[in-house]
């Protein structure tokens, strides 16, 4: 995206590098790409970074590969983070970071020695089994890509791992990391879509639009990429029927079904302190003052007759439009699946299989 770089060298006013990592490549690189930032190198006695408008490139001590919790109760995907960073330079009214995370501060794990080692041993000790990746978990993977250059290097490190597909999962329209690509087979392209309107509402900061969106989802395709659309959170407002017809039509027009590998489909939920939190900071987020229910995991969602409609809605226009095979839904209960799809996870012999089939075993469809 043309103007994403500009946007962050705005909004970016500070960043503070840990000692240990102040001279790696990803440090120099920021530097020279945001040359009006004032910059701090820290010691670890140093108190930390707590600013919406610092990046901190940190060696990160944690685990950078690990299972994504999902959701008890519900049916989950069974991917892997891959994890990169935390906070995200964009601001959506629903974004779960708010609930997760107290501070603001953009970080990025500078380490990247460490994430290799970590990732290749672990690779290494289960060389039969197949892995589904993602970094869009605590950040979203490219938006601040054309600073970092990270799943530009992650797409290299892992192209290698015939048992390994990395999901980029973003809102920005960057790019830059597919001309590291060398089997695309090892990569999908992911975009979260919604009703542009929601887009327009709802999502702030240096985001594509929905059309942008799609026009970088075509261009991977073309590359022979494969593309993930995730209609997440689908939201309840006045007009949400013509909203979403929208968005599936603006899909239809851009993108072939054989070019999309998957689509999720998930109602907007949240832990109560997530909800607290929208309708503080979010008073024209009206879709957090309706009615809402707490599910089985304690997340309050809307009611399931209401949930199911919406998700039946999208999902028969996706049918119609020639996007059936790929459709799953995220964190329902099989009553739910069977009313919106017609079919449980377990008759696809469970929904991490099924994806696990999806991502590997049907390129080019
Ligand atoms: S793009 Fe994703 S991570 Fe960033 S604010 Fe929006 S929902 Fe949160």
């Amino acid at each position: 995206m043309r103007d994403l770089l500009p946007a962050l060298q705005a909004r970016i006013t500070s960043v503070v590098v840990d000692d240990t990592v102040a001279s790696v490549p990803l440090a120099h690189r920021v530097r020279t790409l945001l040359p009006a930032a004032q910059w701090q190198t820290r010691q670890p006695e140093d108190p930390l970074p707590r600013d919406a408008r610092t990046l901190y490139l940190k060696a990160f001590r944690g685990r950078f590969l690990r299972p994504c919790p999902g959701t008890s109760h519900y049916r989950c995907c069974g991917y892997h983070i891959l994890h990169i960073g935390e906070n995200c330079p964009l601001a959506c009214s629903y974004c779960i970071l708010q609930a997760y995370f107290d501070d603001p501060t953009l970080k990025v794990w500078a380490n990247w020695d460490d994430l290799e080692a970590e990732v290749v041993t672990t690779l290494r000790a289960y060389p039969k089994r197949r892995w589904r990746l993602g970094t869009g978990e605590f950040t979203d993977s490219l938006a601040l890509e054309p600073l970092t250059g990270m799943s530009a290097w992650l797409v290299e490190l892992l192209s290698p791992w015939a048992n390994v597909v990395l999901e980029l999962k973003s809102k920005v329209a960057d790019l830059s990391w597919l001309a590291a690509v060398r089997d695309p087979r090892r990569v999908l392209a992911a975009w979260s879509v919604n009703a542009p309107e929601v887009i327009a509402r709802e999502e702030q900061g240096p985001r594509a639009d929905l059309l942008q969106r799609l026009n970088a989802a075509r261009t991977c395709a073309a590359a022979g990429v494969r593309v993930c659309l995730h209609f997440d959170p689908i939201l309840f407002y006045p007009g949400w029927e013509q909203g979403y017809q929208q968005a599936v039509e603006a899909i239809a027009d851009t993108l072939r079904p054989k070019d999309v590998a998957f689509i999720s489909l998930g109602s907007f939920r949240g832990m109560p302190r997530l909800i607290a939190s929208i309708r503080e900071r979010f008073p024209q987020a009206q879709y957090a003052v309706a009615e809402l229910v707490p599910g089985l995991d304690g997340k309050l969602r809307l009611l399931r007759p209401l949930r199911t409609r919406q998700l039946a809605f999208v999902a028969q226009l996706l049918r119609q439009a020639g996007f059936g095979d790929q459709l799953y839904l995220c964190m329902e209960s099989d009553v739910v699946w069977q009313a919106v799809l017609g079919i449980t996870p377990g008759q696809r012999g469970g929904l991490a299989r099924y994806l696990e089939h999806l991502a590997f075993d049907t390129p080019n469809r």
